[in-house]
């Protein structure tokens, strides 16, 4: 397979969106989790502000993101993937995130079931670009661990 166009990721209609209208951009104030990551290669940062309620589940989430389309648009759709979620399914979506990202090729099934985010497995096509996508799931793990 030729490797694609990286245009084809940027024109990409979910991607572009979640670039042009991040969701969940208000800082949040008091969260029950913080966790902030930075790619000095590329200059991605994320910054997730995570409110859990009473059962433990994510209920409010803020995300804020700096870098380029790829970090940004993956850190909007993860800040909607992850509501409703306890910590430990999230911790699970990340791991089914990375597979999609590094294990072999996805099936229908896998990308269907993740959404939005499915729709970043093209990004598999650019290896060096792969980090983009993984920066915002890295830090929602370090936030999960440290909480
Ligand atoms: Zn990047």
């Amino acid at each position: 397979m030729a490797l694609g166009n990286l245009d084809e990721i940027y024109r990409d209609d979910v991607i572009l969106d979640h670039r042009r209208n991040p969701r969940n951009p208000v800082r949040l104030n008091d969260p029950d989790i913080v966790a902030d990551g930075v790619n000095p290669f590329c200059g991605d940062e994320i910054h997730l502000q995570i409110r859990l309620d009473y059962e433990g589940r994510v209920s409010e989430v803020g995300f804020q993101g700096e870098g380029c389309s790829i970090n940004q648009a993956t850190g909007s759709m993860l800040s909607e993937a992850i509501k409703g979620l306890t910590p430990n399914e999230a911790a699970g979506l990340s791991d089914r995130f990375h597979t999609m990202m590094q294990g072999s090729e996805p099936t229908p099934e896998q990308l269907a079931g993740l959404g939005d985010l499915g729709s970043l497995a093209k990004v598999r096509d650019f290896p060096v670009r792969i980090k983009c996508a993984l920066l915002a799931w890295s830090t929602l793990e370090d936030g999960l661990e440290s909480a």
